[in-house]
């Protein structure tokens, strides 16, 4: 399967071509069809770092999104939750690389350095952030949750060990809209991270690599 076979717009294929991206690694070829079918699934996916599985999310995250007018573009639609600053600037990086050549893709991150300095709204398509800083700016009205159609939790399991981030993003995914997709990935799945899954991503499909 090329990525031309999985339906992503010449925009985004431009993009991953620019990158040396040839051909789908596993977890894209199988996440993908999944993520972006009619209706979109629920995702658990089993992948270690490596495996390309930033790409199967964000390549989703990006053909879901309407950009089409000025309003759109700065309306929150997708939402992506990592554990840390590090991990979710690196996410940024592969946004923007995979986005570049579409117009009016505005990423926004929120993470604990921004809390201050940002308090001003939110007027982006995607969001990337801590969970704590995420659920503070719902909170204060800075990130307009209404519109969300993706959410995203990358490295459930590292998120989980870290004291309260769990359950931060519980409280987050309750403020969001109903039937909403959701997409966990998460590198191995003990049955404490696969219970917190299944209950955080209803009637997932599941893939393991
Ligand atoms: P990740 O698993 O998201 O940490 O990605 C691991 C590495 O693989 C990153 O450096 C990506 O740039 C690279 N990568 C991901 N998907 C592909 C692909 N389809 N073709 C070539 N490189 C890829």
């Amino acid at each position: 399967k090329s990525f031309e076979d999985i339906g992503l717009d010449e925009r985004i294929l431009k993009g991953l071509s620019t990158m040396g991206f040839r051909k789908p690694s596993k977890v894209q070829e199988r996440a993908l069809p999944l993520l972006m079918g009619n209706p979109p699934k629920n995702l658990i996916g089993q992948s270690q770092s490596g495996t390309g599985k930033t790409a199967a999310f964000v390549l989703n995250v990006l053909s879901r999104i309407d950009l089409s007018t000025p309003q759109a573009q700065q309306t929150p639609q997708a939402l992506i939750l990592a554990p840390t600053r590090e991990l979710a600037r690196q996410i940024v990086g592969v946004i923007q690389a995979m986005g570049q050549y579409l117009d009016g893709l505005v990423i926004g991150t929120a993470v604990p350095a921004d809390r201050q300095s940002r308090p001003a709204a939110m007027t982006c398509s995607v969001i990337v952030g801590t969970p704590g800083t995420v659920q503070d700016m719902v909170k204060r009205r800075v990130l307009n949750p209404t519109q969300l159609k993706v959410l995203v939790l990358d490295e459930a399991d590292n998120m989980l060990e870290q004291q309260g981030l769990g359950d931060q993003c519980i409280r987050v995914k309750a403020m969001l809209p109903r039937g909403l997709q959701v997409v966990l990935f998460s590198a191995t799945f003990p049955p404490h991270v696969h219970r917190y899954a299944e209950k955080f991503a209803p009637d997932a499909n599941e893939i393991t690599l």
